[in-house]
């Protein structure tokens, strides 16, 4: 249990991703603070399961990652009850699909400050304490989509590359403090996220659900397979130990081959 005595926030971490982040670093003893939205009762089995899993505490923050000042509460009450944040996985996100003279206004805003601003709000939050500590490791979900674009995903794909900018910029300024940040960029995965997004792909391209999941999802994956959620978080506690120490702005991608092509 290397993360004993760690304190993990992971935003998004109800559900898909996050989740498998949240259970990776309790199983190695790191307390959690986990976020997101979903049915309370599933969530509360959730968070219990965590704190049994690492034989620490587990929180649980019904944060808006869209809403600046519930993000800093959330750090300040992560501190105040756990402890850190000493590892931040920012990886709450939303997708949004139209052709972008009809993307609606509020949808690019909300993507916006879901999957890019809510990195930087949290970091900014954080840093004080890594610094202070001489130890951190920030990680941040971007996607295939912070290094290549496919049609009417405008916002997703804008917030993801920001969130390869905002990776690089901050890991330089944090790299002689022991602080490492670095991006994961998953290729497809079989979340809800991705689930979601197929009527509307299926609306937007003319396509049937087959259609949507082996000529467009799929199309893009040499392996022809979906990322598993358990893959990603693997990579994730790799980046916490000390080994990944010199692993530092780097965008690791793990897309069955989709961004070498
Ligand atoms: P998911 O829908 O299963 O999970 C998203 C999480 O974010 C949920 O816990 C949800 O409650 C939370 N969330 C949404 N809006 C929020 C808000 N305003 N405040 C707080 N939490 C909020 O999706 P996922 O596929 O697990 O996605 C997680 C991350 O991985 C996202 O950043 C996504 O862009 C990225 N990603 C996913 C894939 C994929 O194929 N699934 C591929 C590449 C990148």
């Amino acid at each position: 249990m290397f993360l004993k005595g760690k304190t993990a926030l992971v935003t998004g971490s109800t559900s898909g991703i996050g989740l498998a982040y949240a259970r990776a670093l309790a199983g190695e003893g790191a307390a959690v603070m986990i976020n997101g939205f979903g049915d309370a009762a599933a969530i509360e089995e959730a968070r219990k399961s965590l704190a049994v899993a690492s034989g620490a505490d587990a929180f649980y923050s019904p944060a808006d990652m869209s809403k600046p000042d519930e993000i800093a509460a959330m750090v300040g009450e992560c501190a105040e009850k756990l402890g850190g944040p000493d590892i931040v996985i920012n990886n709450a996100g939303i997708q949004h699909v139209s052709p972008v003279e009809d993307f609606a206004v509020a949808k690019w805003d909300q993507i916006i400050a879901i999957n890019l601003s809510s990195a930087f709000h949290i970091i900014r939050a954080a840093v004080p304490g890594m610094k202070d500590r001489k130890w951190g490791r920030i990680i941040n979900t971007a996607s295939a989509h912070s290094k290549v674009a496919s049609p009417f995903k405008s916002a997703y794909v804008a917030a993801k590359h920001g969130i390869d900018g905002l990776t690089k910029t901050v890991s330089l300024e944090l790299a002689t403090f022991g602080v490492t940040v670095n991006s994961i960029s998953p290729g497809y995965g079989w979340t809800p996220l991705v689930e979601k997004q197929i009527p509307d792909t299926m609306a937007a391209r003319g396509l049937t659900r087959e259609q949507v999941m082996n000529d467009v999802l799929l199309a893009s994956q040499p392996t022809k397979q979906f990322v598993t959620v358990e893959q990603v978080a693997a990579l994730a506690l790799f980046l916490c130990r000390d080994e990944a120490a010199q692993i530092t702005g780097a965008n690791l991608s793990m897309d069955g081959g989709w961004t070498a092509a």
